[in-house]
Order: structure tokens, then sequence, then C-alpha cells
């Protein structure tokens, strides 16, 4: 399975894309974790990207590109790969247009998450991360067994700067402004599958082995 995940932040691209990474053993492939780290490990493109990051902005394609191309030349991807955050634009389409074709593939589904804004905005605006394991937190729903910190790792969970309300507005408005060509793009090659983003974590698993077959 070769799939895309579209979504807007905060609407559980991430975690369909883990649970469907755990049902078809195959990686997933998040350029917000990848650009987080090199932000964290003071890259030179981490450097650079941070300051797109922390404002909502998208960060330039040659730099994302740049690091999906690199990603998908491992040998993990020859079974399969979820990419949960990328394309995002149509120039970063067209990017994963030519990696597929150089390596004679095709994307099998393109998972579209929906969901209202007003549901992004509680979820997001209540979200804690762990900058450590990446794993994800909502202070009222899914709280950590202890107050502020990861149950995996045992980091100190942060507020992500661009899980404050107002960035979380602006960064939807680019989602918007940029995603909707790539649905019309990947609606006409029939890839599209949409999931509804309100569906209880626990009836997740179940819901895309329906959808995906
Ligand atoms: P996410 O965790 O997917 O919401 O991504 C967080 C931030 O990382 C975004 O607001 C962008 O600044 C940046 N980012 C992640 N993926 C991409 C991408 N494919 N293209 C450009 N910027 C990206």
């Amino acid at each position: 399975m070769r799939i895309v995940m579209l979504g807007p932040p905060g609407s559980g691209k991430g975690t369909r894309a883990h649970i469907i990474s755990d049902i078809y053993g195959i990686p997933v492939i998040t350029t917000g974790d990848m650009l987080r780290g090199a932000v964290r490990e003071k890259t030179e493109y981490g450097l650079e990207a941070q300051t797109y990051m922390n404002r909502g902005d998208l960060v330039p394609d040659e730099i994302v590109n740049g690091i999906v191309k690199e990603r998908m030349g491992k040998p993990d991807v020859s079974n399969g790969f979820i990419l949960d955050g990328y394309p995002r634009s149509v120039n970063q389409a067209d990017t994963l247009d030519e990696i597929l074709k150089e390596k004679d593939i095709e994307l099998t589904h393109v998972l579209s998450v929906v969901l209202s804004d007003k549901i992004i905005i509680e979820r997001l605006s209540k979200r804690r991360s762990c900058p450590v394991c990446n794993r994800i937190y909502h202070i009222t729903l899914n709280p950590p067994e202890k107050e502020g910190r990861c149950d995996k790792c045992g980091a100190r969970l942060i507020q992500r700067k661009d899980d404050k309300e107002n960035v979380v507005r602006y960064r939807l408005m680019v989602y918007k402004e940029n995603t909707h060509q790539l649905l019309e793009r990947y609606e006409k090659l029939g890839l599209v599958v949409e999931t509804d983003g309100e569906i209880p974590l626990d009836g997740l698993r179940v819901h895309l082995k329906d959808i995906l077959g």
C-alpha cells in the first residue's frame, strides 16, 4: 500500500497513519516530525524551516522535497509507505510523482480526513506533544498518566508554538488554500477515500481496514 494522508492539522492524520502502519507493516513518513527533528538538531535546513513553522506557514518546497526524496530512497519503503503531511503543494505533488515514476510505482490511496474547524481548534489548543518521541496527548480527552510527562519516555510535554489558537487558525487557512488543488488532482485519478475525523479511537482500526480493504 502506498498512501498519502490529506487532512487539516489536528484532524487525526497522524493517528490514522500509525494505525495503518501497524496493520500493514509499512513505515509512516511524517514531514512535520522530520522538520521538527531538524529544528531541534539545529541543522542548516532546520534553522531555515523554524521561522516558517513557528508562524504556521509552509516550509519552502525545496527543503521539504529534499527531505522526502532522501527518505523515499531508504529500503524500508519498498513494501509500501504512508506519507503524513506531504504533499502540501502542487510543486510537492509534482515532485512526488517524479519520485514514484523513478521507482516505477503509483499511489494506491489518498486518505482524506474530514473534520470541522471548530473541533480542530478545540483539539489542537488542548494538544500536548512529547518533544522526544513525538507521542501526542489531549489534556482532557487523552491526558498522560502523570501530569505534564510523556507516558512512553517520561520527557516533559510541551505545547507546540504552532498549536496556539491564533496560529492554528492561520494554519487552517494555509491548509485550505493549498489543499483543494491536491484533492482535485487525486480525485481525478480516483484515489481519494474519505475518513470521518470524528470516529472514536477505539473504532479506528476496524474502520481503516474496512475502507482500505
Ligand atoms: P504538521 O505537524 O504536519 O502540522 O506540520 C507542522 C509544520 O511543519 C507545518 O505548519 C509546516 O510549517 C511544516 N510542514 C510539515 N510538512 C510540510 C510540507 N509538506 N510542506 C511544507 N511545510 C510542511
